[in-house]
């Protein structure tokens, strides 16, 4: 039997000979489709698709991004930086997050970014003062909280009252009242992000009209809003979900904003990524417990959290030619925990030595990665074509202990 499992044109065995394992690795025509996807559905609005940075920062991915047009959502002083060094362009930047620290906004106003997405009174009056002291005028939209639920996991649901984000909708044309008395302050747009892997799409137009309602008492406030965001995307198939279909979205988006002069901003992070990437793994052991079997591999919760987190489900299949029977099994890691599982209760057919492919792991898989069990990180590998890149090098053990200091 021939192993013809490729990424694009390469096949995956050839990846985890060069590079090793666990090693991630993307598909650069994926990326595109998915973009486009997003450019076709969305053509007559225009908006400025913004990249959530976090769903996958890294500086190749995040460069070829920018060169397809993308800004750019951070939410952190050192996403920016990556953005800055992957060469995408300040002006298409914002900036969400809920605990902006002083310095962070002193280095995005130094870098004239589009806007701060702001989420608390609190930081209203932060951003102006420091934007007081730099002798700047700082563009702000307010995120707002307008309390729907978004039918997701409830660590990736933020617009629902007892979630940190975001501004009350009660509380924002006050807000927006202070903002406008703070003179370093430039109120630019309004902006909301409801969940991640959204599968419904009413809640997100809920969102929209609830956001709109808003944009019309500030008009007769005298509050001119300059653009719309919707925050991310939509969810994705990991398994068997029915996604929202993208052109619907953006029809219903579409109609709503008819005759508004407000541009759209959009900040898609796993839709554009989540499904270009997979974790190639190797399997160490098959074990026989007690009471179930377990496909021991080289990857682990430090490299793909999201099954530990969110239980989420990644579907995984054999990329060696393999020669076993299936059985039923967890697919766990190396680490010291119980919660480190890749998979449960799996029909699979492995042995020890083959290659397993963890799917839908472009997107919330390399971004989350951790160093526990003085694990290094994996390597990451671009694909396109026939060619491949090593676009993150694995961590080595030197590396990882730089930092560190045995002073007693
Ligand atoms: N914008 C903000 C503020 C976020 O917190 C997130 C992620 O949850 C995103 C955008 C990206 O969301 P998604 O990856 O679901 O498109």
């Amino acid at each position: 039997m021939t192993n013809s499992l490729k990424c694009e044109q390469v096949p995956y065995s050839v990846l985890a000979a060069q590079y090793g394992t666990p090693l991630y690795v993307y598909s650069q025509k994926a990326m595109t489709d998915a973009f486009n996807l997003y450019q076709q559905a969305f053509a007559d609005l225009k908006p400025l698709i913004c990249y959530a940075v976090k769903a996958n920062g890294n500086l190749s991915i995040l460069r070829y991004f920018a060169s397809l047009g993308c800004g750019f959502d951070i939410v952190s002083g050192g996403e920016l930086e990556r953005v800055l060094l992957a060469g995408g362009a300040a002006g298409k930047v914002i900036f969400s997050g809920v605990g902006k620290s002083s310095a962070e906004i002193e280095f995005a106003l130094k870098n004239n970014i589009r806007c701060f997405n702001v989420e608390s009174l609190a930081e209203l009056e932060r951003i102006n003062s420091i934007a007081q002291r730099l002798n700047k005028i700082a563009p702000v939209s307010l995120r707002i909280n307008p309390d729907v639920d978004a039918h997701t996991h409830p660590y990736i649901s933020t617009g629902l009252k007892a979630n940190k984000f975001g501004i009350a909708s009660q509380d924002a044309l006050t807000a927006y009242q202070l903002a406008a008395t703070l003179p370093h302050l430039k109120i630019t747009g309004i902006d909301c992000h409801i969940g991640s892997q959204l599968t419904d799409l009413s809640p997100l137009i809920e969102a929209l009209q609830r956001l709109l309602v808003l944009v019309d008492k500030l008009d007769e406030l005298g509050i001119r809003i300059e653009h719309i965001d919707l925050g991310g995307g939509i969810g994705i198939v990991y398994q068997n979900e029915n996604v929202p279909d993208l052109n619907a979205y953006a029809a219903a988006v579409s109609k709503l904003l008819s005759g508004r002069n407000l541009p759209l901003i959009l900040e898609p992070g796993r839709s554009l990524i989540g499904n270009t990437g997979s974790l190639l793994t190797t399997v160490e052991y098959i074990k026989q417990g007690e009471e179930k079997n377990f496909v021991i591999v080289d990857a682990a919760m430090n490299d793909l959290m999201r099954p530990s987190l969110y239980q989420a489900y990644h579907n995984i299949i054999n990329a060696s030619p393999t020669t076993a029977d299936k059985f039923v099994a967890d697919v766990v890691g190396p680490i010291c925990e119980t919660g480190d599982f890749l998979a449960k209760d799996r029909t699979i057919a492995a042995k020890a030595g083959d290659l397993l492919l963890i799917q839908s792991a472009g997107a919330y898989a390399s971004s989350m990665a951790s160093n526990y069990n003085t694990r290094c990180r994996a390597a990451e590998v671009l694909v396109n074509g026939t060619e491949h890149y090593l676009i993150r090098e694995r961590e080595t053990i030197d590396s990882l202990l730089a930092t560190e200091t045995a002073c007693l």
